[in-house]
Order: structure tokens, then C-alpha cells, then sequence
């Protein structure tokens, strides 16, 4: 479990940073907190010749709400996501999935730009991002560029961040209304079997307004812009949320895997969607 030999690179700022990205291209790999990418490359699934570590990038740690914008800096870890006051009010959505990311120790070191950028299916923020209808800022050898959430997964592992590129912020308007991350794993500390992100706002006894993300579902995450329209106008009576569960359900496309079989995920899917918007409305 040792990692084949790299180079340690260390900038002090972006500009510096995507200079060694675009100098060794596919051979250098940014590193942020490490808890996906190191045991990757000691298990040498990732071959990295240059490591070039962003813990020293001051401006990658901002996290500021100012007005109704929140704005996250990459290098903002999980375990200061759940801890900022700021945050927790304009966005508990947020501090209620990361407190179910991991352990403490993981969240200490673990990074939002990581979690987001990783590509992962089973990482929580890409679909709770996609429910937030976040903006990820990309800075590259000619500027920065913007990308919402919702069109940066490709399929697993594949996003729209280019090998020169490095994810910088990441930002969204805070949310009103109900909120709420439902998540389904083996033990503590696991990643999801299956897990939703929901938003919603009521008004006059009717919902105006709805999104509804899912993690580990299919090869990306998948926000259902089909499970949201079928709660609009409704009063999110059980039928409306029997619908919207079904046109969740309509487009996820699990796999098998140690965590069980297409059938079993499906029916995890269908509960922890439920109960998402269950507890989303009864938060409205
Ligand atoms: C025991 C354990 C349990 C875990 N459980 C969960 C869980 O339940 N849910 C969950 O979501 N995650 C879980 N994780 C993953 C954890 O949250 C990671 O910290 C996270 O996925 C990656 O963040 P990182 O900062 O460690 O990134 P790294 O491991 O440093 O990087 C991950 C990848 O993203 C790239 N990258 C990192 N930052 C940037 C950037 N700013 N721009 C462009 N590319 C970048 C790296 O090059 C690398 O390819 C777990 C990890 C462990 C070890």
C-alpha cells in the first residue's frame, strides 16, 4: 500500500498552482484534503506524478454568506461547514448533510471542492449541490469559467473540470423553505446505499417551488427536475408524494454492487426519497 513515486508541489496561489497543472498536464493531480485521492494512489489506482497540494492557497478557504449568496471557498472542509453560524442558518440543508459525511476525523481534512470535484457517485455534496442549484467557478490557464452543478457530472469520476483546471468556489443562493437530506448506509460512517437532498417552499397551503437531488443512484448525481414539477401546485398530500417518489424512481439507474442488488436500491431509493420530502414539507 505504497504509492509509486511523485514530485510535492506546493503553490501559494491559483495562478501558480494551474501553472504545474498545465505544465505536467495529465500527469499532475491537485490534492486538497486527501481521503479520496491518497488511498487511490497506495492503491495504485491513480498514478500521479505531481501532487500538487492546495493547503496553502489562503483564498480557497473563504466562506462568506453575504445577503442571500453563500459563497464556499474549495478548500473549506466539512467539518467548517458544520460549524459555521453563518452557514447553519442560511443553509442548515448543508450542515445537515455534512454531518452525515464520514466520520469527524474524515470531515477535519475532507474538503467541499474535493467532495464535489472527486466525481464520485457515492459523494453527498455533488446531488446536494445539484438540489441547491450551485455554481462551481473553475480557474484555468485562461481565467476563470462558471459551471452549474446540474451540467458538471459526465459519469463517474468524468466532470467538466479540465486536468488543467482547478475548482476555486463554489456558490448559490440560500435557500428558503423546507429542507432536508435523507441518507441510507450499511453503518456509521459509510456512503450512501441511497441518499436525497430536498427543497421546498409552500405557500397558501400549496407548493410554489421544489428540487429533489439523489446520491449513488446512477454513475452521476441525478437532480429530477420530473420528481420537483410533480409536487408544484400540490399540497404535498401522500398521493402527490407517491407521485413525485415515482418520478424520482423514473430516472435512477443503480447498479449492483456490495452494497446489494438493483432491486434492493430501488426500494432504499423509494424510502429515503419519501422521507426526504416528508420532512422537507413538514419543515416548509
Ligand atoms: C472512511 C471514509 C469515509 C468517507 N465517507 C464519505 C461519505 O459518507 N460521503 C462522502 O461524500 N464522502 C465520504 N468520504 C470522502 C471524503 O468526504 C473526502 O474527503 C472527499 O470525497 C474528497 O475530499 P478531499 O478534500 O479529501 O479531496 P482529495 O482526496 O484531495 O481529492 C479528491 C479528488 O478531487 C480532486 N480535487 C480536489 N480538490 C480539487 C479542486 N479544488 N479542484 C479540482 N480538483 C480537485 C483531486 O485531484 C482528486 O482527484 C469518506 C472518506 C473516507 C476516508
Amino acid at each position: 500500500m505504497i504509492p509509486s513515486a511523485f514530485e510535492y508541489h506546493r503553490p501559494a496561489d491559483v495562478k501558480s498552482a494551474v501553472g504545474v497543472l498545465q505544465q505536467y498536464g495529465e500527469e499532475a493531480r491537485v490534492l486538497a484534503g486527501g481521503h479520496s485521492l491518497i488511498p487511490m494512489m497506495k492503491l495504485r489506482m491513480a498514478a500521479v506524478e505531481h501532487l500538487v497540494d492546495l493547503q496553502d492557497i489562503t483564498e480557497l478557504k473563504a466562506l462568506t454568506v453575504a445577503g442571500d449568496t453563500v459563497h464556499l471557498g474549495a478548500m473549506v472542509t466539512q467539518h467548517e461547514l458544520i460549524n459555521s453560524v453563518a452557514l447553519a442558518k442560511a443553509a442548515p440543508l448543508l450542515r445537515e448533510a455534512a454531518l452525515q459525511i464520514a466520520d469527524p476525523q474524515v470531515r477535519y481534512v475532507g474538503t467541499i471542492g474535493g467532495n464535489v470535484a472527486n466525481g464520485d457517485p457515492a459523494n453527498d455534496m455533488p446531488g446536494l449541490m445539484q438540489c441547491l442549484d450551485a455554481t462551481f467557478t473553475l480557474a484555468g490557464p485562461s481565467g476563470e469559467r462558471e459551471v452549474k452543478a446540474r451540467d458538471f457530472y459526465e459519469s463517474a469520476y468524468v466532470t467538466a473540470c479540465d486536468d488543467d483546471e482547478i475548482l476555486v468556489a463554489i456558490t448559490f443562493k440560500a435557500p428558503t423553505g423546507g429542507y432536508a437530506y435523507e441518507k441510507q448506509k450499511r453503518k456509521i460512517g459509510d456512503y450512501a446505499t441511497a441518499a436525497a437532498a430536498v427543497l421546498i417552499t409552500i405557500s397558501g397551503g400549496k407548493c410554489t417551488a421544489a428540487s429533489i437531488a439523489m446520491t449513488n443512484l446512477a454513475d452521476t448525481p441525478i437532480w429530477s427536475k420530473a420528481a420537483g414539477a410533480a409536487l408544484v401546485g400540490t399540497a404535498c398530500a401522500e398521493a402527490d408524494i407517491a407521485a413525485a417518489v415515482a418520478a424520482a424512481l423514473a430516472g435512477i439507474s443503480p447498479t449492483e454492487d456490495n452494497r446489494g442488488p438493483v432491486a434492493f436500491k430501488r426500494h432504499v431509493a423509494g424510502v429515503v426519497i419519501k422521507r426526504a420530502i416528508e420532512r422537507a414539507v413538514s419543515r416548509a
